[in-house]
């Protein structure tokens, strides 16, 4: 008997949502105006839905009334806080778009991404972590220092008219986010219900950057429809109700946090509690007892430091149930700790990619636990998923090849990069995600490999392209070459091959020191080796897959286990 295709759909009897993120909010208010929405630990802020409501809605008005309107981008540059969870509802509100940008970012991709996607507005945060976001922000558009708020004109980034900033001390050319809480006018508020009336769910409303094989970032551009819908049923799949209490360690300008966090409650009404501005072992801990959370996420690296807590027997987290450890392979080990330390028996495994909403497979939380350590579940309600061999035919149950997927979840496309959106999703709406999987014959996936060159270091993807591009440019290079190399903690780190000019010579810390303040702290190799040359094929590429092994096993560094 011939064995079936490996091809499988979601079918559901629920329903899509035809409807905007504030449609989507303005119901769940409705239903549940006094339930906790919004608990932010180290702010101090519990908020219930009708409260948070007020709050978005003068926020909303007030962006309009500076001048924003539907379809313009506005960058938001911040550790999680409860400002950042105000604007995304707020832009949404207003239609306007929200580029959600990496706190890790430094100058040169500050300025690449404000440029790439014309952003007309900014929310920052002063600093974070040592990070001064003023500091670099007034270097790359110094006119701010004698601009009027709202008016500025900047050579570098000729976009860019509006900067708002958190915190309390004033700062030219820049307004106070606290001061756009105003109660709105009946004419702003006239205004921002025609605006609403006049969304649709297919409109862009988010772009998230991803890197790209090719080295620069791509913004991959999603709908209402997209990142709603994903976040409804990434919850569903936890069996949410009102009465769940998510901690969100994750941060918020990524997928994790801002669909499958905010969004996926607000579709059901739980509560979002944050435990710290960024993640942190001890304060998850805290925030789980304190607030009886019943749901937790993260990538496997933050369960296993949360895990590792000398402390952690002194809490009480019988509260939890359920949660999602999503966005690299999952050792076996944590995943059997996660349930009997954290007591998350419910607890779920997600596979995804933000160009796909991001989730696409998830286990159920009945799976047995032989199913949660070695698969990634089942397709999701509504998707379509195939696995296909290099010349794009669909392969047997079980075999290797790449995971295609289709459905309302795969993204409209890389802002303004028609090219690259071409090669991303194919005439038949295929996303081809560039992971290699099998699908089994229950239907069950299994993500086995990538067939794109990206090193995933403790849940951050990072394209050694990208790295390889900017070390290029150090004068005593002459070739470089970045690989992942396997680590216990953060699953990979980035190993950095490099082949210096004639008669050059160069230390490490030099290398590290020239990468400092110029691309993100975790895109810096955490090794460097030099090297006289690299393996190659007979057609002159490098061989990764050799200097990989090899720097490896220079290193004594041993595989994950994670099935
Ligand atoms: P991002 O777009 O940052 O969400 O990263 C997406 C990539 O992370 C995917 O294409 C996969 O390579 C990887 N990934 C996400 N979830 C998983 C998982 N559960 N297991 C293995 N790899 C994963």
């Amino acid at each position: 008997m011939a064995s079936r295709p490996s091809y499988v759909h979601g079918a559901s009897a629920r329903p899509l949502l035809g409807v905007t993120i504030s449609e989507c909010l303005r119901q769940t208010i409705a239903r549940f105006p006094k339930r906790d929405a919004l608990v932010v630990r180290h702010q101090g802020i519990r908020w219930t839905y009708a409260e948070l409501g007020a709050r978005v809605d003068r926020l909303a008005a007030s962006l309009l009334r500076l001048g924003l309107n539907p379809g313009d981008r506005l960058g938001i540059w911040s550790p999680n806080c409860a400002e950042w969870v105000l604007t995304q509802f707020a832009a949404a509100k207003a239609g306007i778009i929200l580029v959600t940008i990496n706190p890790a970012y430094q100058l040169r991709e500050l300025e690449f991404v404000l440029k790439h996607v014309g952003c007309r507005a900014l929310v920052l945060a002063p600093v974070f972590r040592g990070n001064d976001y003023l500091g670099m922000l007034q270097s790359l558009a110094p006119e701010l220092r004698s601009a009027p708020p709202g008016h500025l004109q900047a050579a570098r980034l000729p976009d860019l008219q509006l900067v708002i900033r958190l915190g309390r001390e004033a700062t030219p050319g820049i307004f106070n986010f606290d001061d756009l809480l105003p109660e709105p006018e009946a004419a702003e508020r006239a205004r921002l219900a025609e605006v609403e009336t006049a969304l649709q769910a297919d409109d862009a409303i988010n772009i998230q950057f991803t890197s790209g094989t090719t080295g620069l970032p791509k913004g991959a551009t999603l709908s209402h429809h997209n990142i709603l819908n994903n976040g409804r049923y990434v919850v569903e799949a936890m069996r949410f109700t009102e009465h769940d209490r998510l901690c969100i360690p994750v941060p918020l300008y990524h997928c994790f946090g801002m669909v499958m966090g905010t969004l996926g409650c607000i579709t059901h009404g739980a509560c979002m509690v944050f435990s710290g501005e960024a993640f942190d072992p001890r304060s998850v801990l805290e925030a789980v007892q304190a607030e009886r959370c019943t749901a937790l996420y993260g990538v496997p690296t933050m369960f296993i430091r949360i895990l590792e807590d000398p402390e952690i027997g002194r809490f009480d987290l019988k509260s939890l149930r359920t949660g999602i450890m999503a966005g690299a392979p999952c050792p076996v080990e944590v995943m059997k700790r996660v349930v009997e330390q954290l007591h998350m028996s419910e607890i779920t495994i997600a596979y995804g990619m933000t160009e796909t909403s991001p989730v696409s497979f998830q286990s159920a939380w009945d799976d047995t636990i032989e199913r949660r350590v070695s698969t990634v579940g089942r397709i999701q309600p509504h998707l379509e998923a195939k696995v296909v061999d290099a010349s794009g035919r669909v392969v047997p149950r079980g075999t290797k090849g790449e995971l295609l997927v289709r459905g309302y979840s795969v993204m409209l496309g890389y802002w303004n990069e028609p090219e690259r959106t071409a090669e991303a999703i194919d005439r038949a709406r295929w996303m081809h995600t560039g992971d290699l999987a099998t699908i089994d014959e229950d239907g069950y996936g299994n993500i086995v490999g990538r067939s794109k060159d990206v090193v995933i270091r403790g849940g951050e993807n990072i394209y050694p392209r990208e790295v390889e591009e900017f070390l290029f440019q150090h004068p005593r290079i002459q070739e470089v070459a970045c690989v992942g190399v396997p680590d216990q903690r953060n699953g990979e780190e980035v190993c950095a091959c490099v082949v210096l000019r004639p008669g050059a010579t160069c230390t490490e810390e030099e290398l590290r020191a020239y990468c400092q303040g110029q691309i993100a702290r975790y895109k810096i190799p955490r090794y460097f080796r030099f090297v006289d040359k690299f393996p190659m094929t007979v057609t002159g590429k490098i061989q990764k897959f050799i200097l990989r092994k090899q720097v490896a096993d220079e290193l004594g560094l041993q595989e994950v286990r994670t099935a």
